[in-house]
């Protein structure tokens, strides 16, 4: 684990549409907060390089030199064979864990309550290495590439990330009986490291094993952190979402790499109410105190995270909770609160 000086400089990525009213909330929070934490403003562009999307030098630099930057949502550029601007931060800075919490919100009940889990997704490779092929018209047909040394560093992630939270096991999910090379490396790569860390017990679950359980008694793996490829990551934790929470608006993720890490709001820019003070900028709350935890100032993270969730359980959310407040009137209130 990396260490960093105090004050912690961080690299803010504004983002599009809702982007620029919630950053400046969690700049307003941290602020009151007191969070010994300088902001450096960086523009990820995005420019055409070799005829592929790119992120601007100025901006790689200056988040390599930070080591941690915070992420507003990104409008996807409109035009056809550029990179999505998020794929190309994960390729650019090699983020190789994406690591997304799912809770509950007391005061906000969905579809269930207490839901508590860690999902850890492979964030390189898969199905979302990129590369389809099209025999002709009627035929096509997509690479799915899994390497063993993507496999091994995100799954000790994933058994580390049950160390720093407390739990006592790690679930990797794969599906072996239909994609016996491909998951079937996965899992074999999880057999490899059962003895890695002898205090968590590392357990394999078939896909559909895990989203059928999941669903019908998510209880199951509160003591758990979850791991799973890219394409089976991205949907079971789309999936806790709208399990745990039923908002974009609530959802941080953390975006883990060797030398670099990114931390963001699910969600996206959200242009049908940008500009008009109604995001919820929790989300991009929440990410900003994953990066906290990151840096080693849990103890304001925690506080935020608290000040906010009272605030909520009190009443006082925006629209997409069922709410009617404002973002800055919610804003005001967790500041309050601090
Ligand atoms: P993009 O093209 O950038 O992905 P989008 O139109 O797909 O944007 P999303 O941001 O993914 O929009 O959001 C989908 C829906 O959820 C929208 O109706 C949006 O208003 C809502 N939403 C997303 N984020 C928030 C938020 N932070 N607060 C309130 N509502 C939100
Ligand atoms: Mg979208």
């Amino acid at each position: 684990q990396a260490t960093f000086t105090k004050p912690v400089t961080v690299s803010l990525i504004e983002g599009d549409g809702i982007g620029i009213e919630i950053t400046a909330s969690v700049k307003k929070i941290f602020a009151k907060a007191g969070v010994p934490i300088k902001w450096e403003d960086c523009d990820v562009g995005p420019v055409i390089k070799n005829n592929n999307t790119a992120i601007p030098d100025e901006a790689v630099a200056n988040i390599k030199k930070n080591r941690v930057a915070l992420k507003g949502p990104l409008a996807t550029p409109i035009g056809k064979g550029h990179r999505s601007l998020n794929l190309t931060l994960r390729q650019t800075f090699g983020l190789y864990a994406n690591l997304r919490p799912a809770q509950s919100i007391k005061g906000y009940d969905f579809l269930y309550k207490d839901i508590d889990f860690v999902v850890v997704r492979e964030n390189t490779e898969g199905e979302y290495f990129g590369v389809e092929h099209e025999v002709n018209s009627d035929n096509v047909v997509s690479i799915k590439l899994i390497t063993k040394e993507a496999c091994e560093r995100v799954i000790k992630f994933a058994i580390d990330q049950a160390v720093k939270t407390g739990r006592k096991n790690v679930v990797v999910v794969h599906q072996s009986t239909v994609q016996p090379k491909t998951d079937g490396l996965f899992k074999e790569v999880g057999e490899s490291l059962v003895n890695y860390n002898k205090d968590i017990k590392l357990q394999f679950e078939l896909l559909e094993s895990y989203i059928y359980r999941s669903v019908k008694d998510p209880k199951i793996y509160h003591d758990a952190v979850v791991v799973a490829p890219n394409l089976y990551g991205d949907i079971i934790t789309d999936l806790n979402s709208g399990l745990a929470v039923g908002s974009l608006g609530m959802t941080p993720s953390a975006n883990i790499g060797t030398d670099v890490s990114i931390f963001e709001a699910v969600h996206g820019s959200a242009p049908d109410i940008a500009g008009k003070d109604l995001a919820n900028p929790s989300a991009m709350l929440f990410a900003g105190c994953m990066l906290l935890e990151h840096v080693g100032l849990s103890e304001y993270s925690e506080k935020i995270k608290k000040a906010a969730l009272a605030t909520i359980a009190e009443g006082i959310k925006t629209g997409d909770l069922k709410g009617k407040s404002t973002n800055s009137q919610y804003t005001d209130a967790i500041c309050a609160k601090l």
